[in-house]
């Protein structure tokens, strides 16, 4: 069997684009390419949207509540039916903080503004009475990753809240996350990821990179992706857990 071609949409880029979002873009496609997948990524902003039933991945960024306020409302109106039917084909979703809040049912902005969201996930948003800015470093338990921790960068006031029965992205170390409340961090929900960490995300969390990249190629190839030497990715990766956990 040839190697498969990876096909991302990449929502919203000249909205929802902060703290090196496009980076987790460029992550994707490399380490793709470095395994002799084609990546095709298509960037989609608003208006009606096209047929996504044949993307295997599709990530949109944080954004400014001014931002938001638009690419929510566009979401609702002309993307949400498109992204529900890729997911149902398969298709796996990484969505970052104004994004990841755009996934559940409502988001308030700052102002008190309240958006509706797409519902695909059983979460809301409300504001906080601050904003949660630095770096963070959680703990994964349920997706099998080695290490189980992620890295990144958090800015939000928004606090988010599971409904009964999700499971988190995993459980913060350190850092606010989700609501600085509930010691919780983003949400994983079969194939949907949403997740505060910017930084950008992947390039410092390469084995949540490739678990998404399997998840999305799962209906196309068979096997295992090849392995990548991860030491600089790695390494990168271990000096913010050290600095900020404390070594193991
Ligand atoms: N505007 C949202 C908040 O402040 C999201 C910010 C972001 O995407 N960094 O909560």
């Amino acid at each position: 069997m040839g190697k498969p071609t990876l096909r991302i949409a990449h929502l919203y880029p000249d909205e929802m684009n902060i703290y090196g979002d496009r980076g987790n873009i460029l992550t994707l496609q490399k380490r793709a390419e470095w395994r002799g997948i084609t990546v095709v990524i298509d960037a989609i902003g608003r208006g009606p949207a096209p047929d996504l039933s044949g993307v295997d991945l599709i990530f949109w960024g944080g954004g400014q509540d001014r931002d938001q306020e638009l690419v929510f409302k566009d979401a609702a109106e002309h993307k949400v039916g498109a992204i529900r039917r890729a997911i149902d084909g398969g298709a796996v979703v990484l969505a970052v903080c104004g994004g990841y809040q755009l996934l559940g049912e409502s988001y308030v902005t700052a102002d008190g503004k309240k958006l509706p969201g797409l519902g695909l996930v059983d979460l809301h948003t409300v504001p906080g009475p601050r904003r949660n800015i630095g770096n963070i470093v959680i703990e994964t338990s349920h997706l099998g990753l080695t290490p189980p921790t992620l890295v990144g960068f958090e800015n939000h006031s928004g606090k988010t809240y599971l409904g009964p029965g999700l499971q988190p992205l995993g459980r913060v170390l350190r850092g606010a996350g989700n609501n600085g409340d509930d010691g919780f961090e983003g949400v994983a929900s079969g194939n949907i990821f949403g997740t505060y960490l910017h930084g950008s995300l992947l390039p410092k969390n390469p084995h949540l990179a490739d678990l998404l990249i399997g998840r999305a190629l799962r209906r196309r190839s068979q096997g295992a992706l090849d392995a990548l030497d991860d030491t600089v990715e790695l390494a990168a990766h271990r000096a913010v857990v050290d600095r900020l956990v404390g070594a193991a």
